[in-house]
């Protein structure tokens, strides 16, 4: 039997193969976006080179193709996350438009005097500012439940604040910033016993987790293909259908109508009546390219790719503990392929800076999640290295090299 092999694997990803400054590239910025492997690539230079259409509306075989294409697409996607029906999965440009969507169309259907939505201390601002914002137009109270020192939800505060009042709960599944996995499992049933619904936002999950979003019983799961090797520009909102069903229209114009007369117009069905405008249709198809070659690994090489991850994590996180100088932030936790650190009396921008002179990609800053950097009095932020399952061990010892010349040489 055959086993998994890294360097095969990196050979699906062209843009691995090249130097930077001089040195061979060593991409840690995972969290951020990752890289498309080449049947990525392949699928949309296909698409634009052969089938290129608008969907559901030509009676032409160009258009028969994208469109079938683009459906097929959605399928992928709901078995992929275990929705019950292909009619769940809405296409969005990304975790970003998804969470507004549910913000701005849902919310307020639920909306009532005196009621709460909770988010937490470690959310991305695409999942703390559109709820903020909503709770003040609307008049609810916005509650942040506050993160532990180690980057968990505080349950305990949690627990504290869930009463018959909260009609919402938006929290991530993986903190960005951190990488610390929260249990949003017993998130979702705590706020399903008062009768909240719940949000969660899986833009980290997506790639290091397996997700079902039936066995998490979440009602609205979203997610960007960015993060899951799939293009920029799309992304997907899953909803329970019900729950959609009830949700008012986000956007309005072609492809979401069914009738239009001067007085008035009644919408599409699901899950068209989310989808106005012609849509990502490329990026759509080059999403089902990365799911189809992650379903193919996973296939031969059952787990291989979590394994994998969580052994680089391990090596990660010992070499950090190990190094002198170097606060490593939620390191004692199950985290998804994130480390988190400073380095004593360093900047960050200046580490990452000589990091990059030496082909080393990593992020720093507040990775969008300024509450957090508030709350660990981090005003700079931290540096963060945030893996993937082409990674390799000696990435992360070319990582902690270079770390190593940034202090003798910073320090
Ligand atoms: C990246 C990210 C987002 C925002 O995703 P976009 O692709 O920029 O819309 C939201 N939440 C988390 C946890 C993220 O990592």
């Amino acid at each position: 039997m055959s086993t998994f092999d890294v360097n095969k694997i990196r050979q699906d990803f062209p843009i691995l193969h090249q130097e930077v400054n001089g040195q061979p590239l060593v991409y840690l910025d995972n969290a951020a976006t990752t890289q498309k492997p080449q049947a990525v690539i392949d699928a949309l230079v296909h698409y634009y080179t052969y089938d290129n259409s608008n969907v559901h509306r030509g009676a032409h075989t160009l258009a028969d193709r994208a469109t079938r294409h683009f459906e097929e697409s959605r399928q992928t996607v709901q078995k992929f996350i275990n929705a019950n029906y292909d009619a769940e999965i809405i296409w969005t440009k990304g975790t970003t438009e998804s969470i507004n969507m549910v913000a701005n169309s849902f919310l307020p259907t639920i909306a009532k005097k005196g009621g709460k939505v909770i988010v937490s201390e470690l959310e991305h601002h695409a999942n703390f500012v559109p709820w903020q914002q909503q709770c003040l137009k609307l008049g609810l109270d916005f509650i942040v439940i506050p993160a532990t020192a180690d980057g968990m939800i505080d349950m305990q505060e949690y627990e504290r604040q869930l009463d018959e009042h909260v009609i919402m709960v938006a929290v991530t599944n993986v903190a960005n910033s951190l990488g610390t996995i929260q249990p949003v499992e017993k998130i979702i049933k705590m706020a399903h016993a008062v009768g909240a619904k719940v949000l969660i936002d899986g833009a980290q999950a997506i790639s290091h987790l397996n997700v079902d979003v039936q066995n998490l019983g979440c009602d609205f799961f979203a997610f960007s293909g960015h993060k899951l090797f799939a293009p920029t520009g799309v992304g997907v909102l899953y909803g329970k259908r019900e729950l959609l069903e009830q949700m008012d229209v986000y956007q309005m114009g072609g492809e979401m109508i069914k009738e239009v007369s001067i007085e008035q117009t009644s919408f599409n069905v699901l899950p068209f009546k989310f989808e106005a405008g012609t849509p990502n249709i490329a990026d759509v198809i080059g999403l089902k390219a990365a799911i189809d070659y992650l379903n193919a690994i996973d296939d031969k090489y059952p787990n291989a790719r979590y394994e994998h991850e969580e052994a680089l994590s391990n090596h990660l996180s010992q070499r950090a503990t190990a190094f002198e100088g170097l606060t490593p932030i939620g390191v004692n936790n199950k985290r998804a392929g994130v480390l988190s650190f400073t380095l004593k009396g360093i900047h960050c921008h200046d580490v990452s800076m000589l990091l990059d002179q030496q082909g080393i990609a990593i992020r720093t800053g507040h990775h969008c999640a300024m509450p957090i950097m508030n709350k660990l009095k981090l005003p700079a932020g931290t540096l963060r290295a945030s893996l993937s399952f082409y990674n390799t061990k000696q990435d992360i010892d070319r990582l902690f090299d270079a770390l190593e010349k940034a202090k003798t040489f910073l320090g």
